[in-house]
């Protein structure tokens, strides 16, 4: 037998393997302009601002079977419209169903509040609209909207002028737009404030909520600005975030955090390292948003947030992009604030530096209803207040209150059931809006969480170490869940007669601050609904037992064996 010996030869060039290109990502900076799915295609047909016009002459009179698919699934939500899931569906068929097989013709509206300010008469807006038309509901939601469910189309016009009557929107509730912005509840009445951010939060809004040049963004974008040491709107979560520092020789102003995110695939914010001043701050934001336009990512929309940007290019990339491309000066360096106190939710009584007083409440799981906003308008009037803060953990402020009437006030929301001195659970707990009105929901959130806050008070009255339960109806993270002490994330799971039944997997020990960690996810560890109180109570009397002095639960989860967080 021979045996060839193989010569090395150089290929002939027409042979040689190309190099593969870089993939195109859709980013418009680099030339990629043709729309490469079907979002970016419905977004390049017609902006979704251009809906409302729609609505109002078209789909509001004629009803909701004259409304275009691509309007209804899509550019609504550049109006704060979703519809919601039809009654009944169960979790485990989420994922099988078509869009209009699981919604009803029923929608959730999500009204902004800039910083989560609200005066009484936007609260009694918001209250006359729920009670009118949506069947008295009203959520509380982390991102301190308030949002109502079962508005019918033809009410929507309506529902507009109400709230535009006080000056509400609910113009870019949703979409791939810049969302809401969040704000310190406490700015610019808190005793121990180092910048009051409303001031920018205002201009940005007045500039850019509504701007067709930013109506067409990749993905959805997500602010915070806030000045308080409590570090109180999740900055370590946001796409954007400006966080209160003094800066050694420009004073108080702000550091920024850029490309945080939760979902399926979290990523905590990074530091861009620059200071910006209190007037500098709606410039840089207008300049980071058009970066996030111009190079993010369109072509997968599971990877359009403006994280996965950061994360390719580092953050001083980033920065050099920012600086020379848009803002076309450099900024100075900045130092980084300093570490939070542990309880960032504003709860309970404290001292404003005028003198007066807020008062913070739990409404359990982020639940109210027209009614009892309503009547908590008039609770706050009659103290002589005028004003309520919507937080970012799903709680409320009522603000300006005269020390000799905080008592008074205090009993008032005690019994609508709005709390300032809340159990532990009650004070920590959130919830997502799941499989009550959620299309994408596999399990019931906010009815678990409420049945858990009132077993735990209950079982275990005495507890009073922080702890945050999250509970979200699916992966997209909603609720927050990978940086809670508990957090679960809605799934199917077997039960003990091995059915598969809505539930949770289990993550535990997250947190935001400078430790920031998402939670650990012990292999198998998951629970129903129904077990969910009874196993809160094991992990806090195993956390009671075998904490370390002033050690958090979030501390001690990271630390414990498996089989004590079982
Ligand atoms: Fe819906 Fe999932 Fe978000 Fe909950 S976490 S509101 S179930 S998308």
């Amino acid at each position: 037998m021979s045996v060839t010996t193989p010569v090395a030869t150089a290929a002939p060039p027409d042979q040689v393997t190309p190099r593969r290109a870089p993939r195109d990502e859709g980013q418009w900076a680099l030339g990629s302009t043709q729309p490469l799915n079907a979002n970016e295609q419905l977004k390049a047909d017609d902006d979704g601002l251009n809906v409302r016009a729609r609505i109002e002459e078209v789909y509001a009179r004629e009803g909701f079977a004259s409304i275009t698919p691509e309007d209804l699934n899509g550019r609504f939500r550049w109006w704060g419209l979703y519809t919601q899931r039809r009654p009944g569906i169960p979790g485990g068929r989420t994922a099988s169903l078509e869009p209009h097989e699981l919604s009803d013709e029923y929608f959730l509206l999500r009204v902004r509040s800039d910083g989560g300010r609200l005066s009484l008469a936007q609260v009694r807006a918001i209250a006359h609209v729920s009670t009118t038309y949506a069947r008295d509901t009203a959520d509380v939601t982390d991102r301190q909207n308030i949002q109502l469910h079962w508005i019918r189309i033809e009410d929507v016009p309506a529902v507009w002028t109400a709230l535009e009557s006080v000056g509400l929107t609910t113009a870019e509730a949703c979409g791939d737009t810049p969302r809401v912005i969040l704000g310190s509840p406490v700015a610019g009445v808190a005793a121990d404030e180092i910048i009051d951010g409303t001031p920018a939060i205002d201009e940005i809004v007045s500039r850019y909520v509504g701007d067709p040049s930013l109506s067409n963004l990749p993905r959805k974008f997500k602010t915070a600005v806030s000045g308080s040491p409590h570090q109180d709107v999740a900055h370590e979560v946001n796409d954007l975030s400006f966080v209160g520092v003094v800066h050694p020789e420009l004073g108080p102003g702000f550091d920024v955090f850029v490309g945080g995110g939760l979902s399926t695939n979290p990523r905590f914010a990074e530091r861009l390292g620059a200071f910006v001043a209190l007037e500098e701050v709606p410039e840089v934001w207008h300049a980071v948003v058009r970066l996030f336009r111009d190079y993010g990512y369109r072509r997968l929309r599971t990877k359009a947030r403006l994280k996965f940007l950061v994360a390719d290019w580092g953050i001083e990339r980033f920065r050099d992009v920012l600086e020379t491309e848009y803002l076309h000066r450099p900024l100075p360096d900045g130092p980084a604030p300093a570490a939070p106190p542990t309880r960032r939710d504003h709860v309970g009584v404290h001292p404003q530096r005028d003198g007066l007083f807020y008062v913070g409440v739990a409404p359990v799981v982020g639940r109210v209803s027209g009614t009892t906003l309503a009547a908590l308008a008039d609770l706050a009037e009659s103290v002589g207040s005028d004003r309520v803060r919507l937080t970012a953990q799903q709680k409320l402020l009522v603000l300006d209150v005269p020390g000799d009437r905080v008592a008074e006030l205090s009993a008032g929301l005690r019994r609508l059931g709005l709390d300032p001195e809340p159990s532990e659970f009650r004070r920590g707990t959130m919830a997502c809006t799941g499989l009550e009105f959620c299309k994408l929901a596999i399990s019931e959130t906010k009815g678990t969480a409420a049945r858990a806050v009132a077993e735990l008070e209950e079982r275990l009255p005495d507890f009073r170490h922080p702890l945050s339960l999250h509970v979200n109806g699916c992966p997209n993270s909603c609720a927050r869940i990978q940086v809670a002490d508990i957090g679960l994330k809605g799934q199917l799971v077997t039960d003990a007669e091995g059915q598969q039944v809505e539930g949770f997997q289990v993550h535990l020990g997250g947190e935001l601050g400078p430790e920031d960690r998402l939670g650990r996810k012990p292999r198998g560890l998951k629970v129903t609904g129904e077990e969910l109180p009874a196993y809160v109570e094991r992990l806090a009397r195993r956390f009671e037992e075998q904490r370390g002095a002033d050690e958090t639960f979030a501390s001690w989860a990271r630390r414990a064996d498996e089989g004590d967080l079982a």
